[in-house]
């Protein structure tokens, strides 16, 4: 086993790296208090090449494999996970999905305009009454002639007021997850309306909607994979969706790391710096014991993808782990800071706020457990 870096690898850290510090941590509290990330972040990302990770470069992507991936997300999500989150739906959640399972026609007119940031997309899965018990989704598509006609409502949708296409789940037949199919929707199609969820308490930065679909008219053409496929088409963007939102609290765990240990050491309380008590330092230490194991397990994932390996349960594991690791750690660095990690001109409570939603977004830690378990025993306990 070989855990160093290749040449391509650690330049790409290094890359975005220094375009994290340069272009996003600087500004991650304005775009947290705005309640909006500057747009203009996104065309420099394509720039980068950072939206088109692992897409073949025919179709516009800048190719890498998914530990470089994996790399960018972690740097992205230690500046502000609002705009690592952007990457991660965009990309891992939808590029990704249209390069496995879209025809030629698909690829061609979607993916270069996503791997450069021109477009962006959303992944509208959940719904109002449909969260974890996403198989029983009720937005329905229905045929009429060549079209197909879409009604329904989808919640929470990352990306969703700024995407230019919209990968939709919706109900063709049968009850549960075999009557899903996905369809590519492009969001000025009339019948879709776009309304922004305000009062997050966290990814601020980040456009989070509700969509609704009333009789939005697409043509089979829009259809992404087979018919009643659609199911497999989200849980396959959702296995390796995790292992990007698992590297994107690498990057919260890493900041608070940072944070506290540059804290630790500059302030001084009873004549000493704060660093010099035994209490501080565990605080510190539990931080970087939960950022090797998060990496590491991150890592793992990435490793079974590029060498062919199941890795659906080992991205539930990274998923699980690394996001209640990155709830605790950004709690401990708040502590390390004492009150005035309680105000936002200190970097750790945006942290602690921007972790929380990771243990409930892409499944919840409770439905990572029930994976996880199912794929020990052999029992669906959902
Ligand atoms: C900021 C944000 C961004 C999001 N972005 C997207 C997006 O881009 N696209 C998208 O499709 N969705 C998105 N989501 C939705 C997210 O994936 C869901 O919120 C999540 O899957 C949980 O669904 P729910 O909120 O309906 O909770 P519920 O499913 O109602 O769960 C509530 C509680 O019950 C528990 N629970 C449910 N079923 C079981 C069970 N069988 N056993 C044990 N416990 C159970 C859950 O773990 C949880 O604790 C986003 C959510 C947020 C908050």
């Amino acid at each position: 086993m070989d855990l160093a870096l290749t040449e391509e690898q650690a330049a790409v850290r290094a890359l975005a790296a220094e375009f994290t510090d340069r272009e996003i941590a600087p500004y991650a509290t304005d775009w947290d208090r705005a309640e909006s990330v500057d747009r203009a972040v996104i065309g420099k990302l394509g720039k980068l090449g950072f939206l088109g990770l692992t897409i073949p470069e025919e179709y516009g992507g800048s190719g890498g494999d998914h530990l470089a991936y994996c790399l960018v997300l972690e740097e992205l999500g230690r500046g502000d996970s609002a705009v690592r989150g952007i990457v991660s739906v965009s990309l891992g959640l939808v590029a990704k999905s249209i390069n496995s399972y879209g025809t030629q026609e698909q690829k061609r007119h979607w993916l270069p305009r996503l791997c450069d940031g021109q477009a962006l997309a959303c992944f509208a899965l959940t719904e109002p009454g449909t969260g974890s018990d996403a198989a029983n989704l009720t937005t329905r598509a229905v045929r009429d002639g060549a079209d197909w006609l879409i009604s329904g409502t989808k919640m929470f949708i990352t990306n969703g007021t700024w995407a230019n296409v919209a990968l939709v789940f919706a109900r063709t037949g049968e009850a549960g997850h075999k009557g899903v199919s996905a369809f590519l929707v492009p969001t000025d199609t009339p019948g879709l309306e776009r309304r922004e969820i305000h009062g997050k308490l966290g990814l601020r930065g980040q456009a989070t909607a509700e969509l609704s679909f009333d009789q939005v008219r697409v043509p089979d053409s829009a259809r992404l994979g087979a018919e009643g496929k659609g199911f497999s088409v989200a849980m396959s963007a959702l296995a390796k969706g995790r292992m990007s939102v698992a590297a994107g609290c690498v990057g919260i765990i890493q900041a608070a790391l940072d944070a506290a240990v540059r804290y630790a050491t500059e302030r001084e309380q009873f004549g000493k710096p704060i660093a010099s008590y035994q209490l501080v330092q565990e605080l510190i230490s539990d931080i970087a014991v939960d950022l090797d194991a998060a990496r590491l397990l991150t890592w793992r994932v990435a490793d079974h993808i590029e060498r062919g390996l199941p890795f659906a349960t080992e991205s539930s594991t990274a998923k699980l782990f690394a996001s209640e690791a990155a709830v605790r750690a950004a709690n401990n660095a708040l502590q390390v800071f004492g009150g005035y990690g309680f105000i936002d001109e200190y970097p750790v409570g945006k942290l602690v706020r921007d972790a929380r939603v990771m243990t409930l977004y892409e499944g919840t830690s409770q439905v990572q457990k029930l994976l996880i378990g199912r794929s020990l025993t052999g029992v669906n306990a959902f």
